[in-house]
């Protein structure tokens, strides 16, 4: 569900610039370089990035581990006038989370052709959850940045499946992969 912009463009994109700078980090680990920040009252209040190989964990997504960090700073589960910003279209586990947390919008970079849980597989803040809330989004915030660093990121596991020197927890399950941009 789209809505009235509350913040200048620029505004939305420098956030989302940070998020990409966290997707930077999980791409330094090898992980599928996807970041998130949550932002109240126009100032960043948690950040994080895609830890699930580090942490041996399904449930390490950059969105939920922002949430978890952001819950703990305003000691409280609710994050209403919570503004989400994540790189990639959020997955249903993360939708999920994101609906729990009453965070109140989202803003994605890339699109997940294969998982995405918003609008491209999904119509997941749209469907009634029985609680009175109803997250907003916005799409394609930087999305040619982000799509560009997950496709240099694939790129690299691709070609380091000859050398196998790099990537080691994805090079021989590329069906791991989440998603594949260019496929
Ligand atoms: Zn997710």
């Amino acid at each position: 569900m789209e809505s009235k912009k509350t913040m200048p463009t620029n505004e939305h994109e420098r956030f989302m610039r940070m998020a990409l700078k966290e997707a930077q980090k999980a791409y330094k680990l090898e992980e599928c370089p996807i970041g998130c920040v949550i932002v109240k009252d126009g100032k960043v209040i948690a950040r994080a990035h895609n830890m699930r190989i580090t942490h041996n964990s399904a449930l390490s997504h950059a969105e939920i581990l922002a949430i978890k960090k952001a819950c703990k700073k305003l000691d409280s589960w609710r994050l209403s006038d919570c503004d989400l910003y994540v790189t990639l279209e959020p997955c249903t586990m993360c939708s999920g989370a994101i609906i729990q947390a009453r965070i109140r919008k989202v803003y994605f970079a890339a699109y997940e052709p294969k998982g995405g849980a918003v609008c491209s597989c999904n119509d997941i803040f749209n469907i009634a959850h029985g609680h009175n809330h109803q997250v907003l989004f916005e799409d394609g915030v930087l999305q040619e940045e982000s799509s560009n660093m997950l496709k240099e990121f694939f790129r690299e596991v691709r070609e380091s499946k000859k050398s196998k020197n790099k990537f080691p927890a994805l090079t021989d399950e590329p069906n791991d992969l989440f998603l594949d941009l260019d496929s």
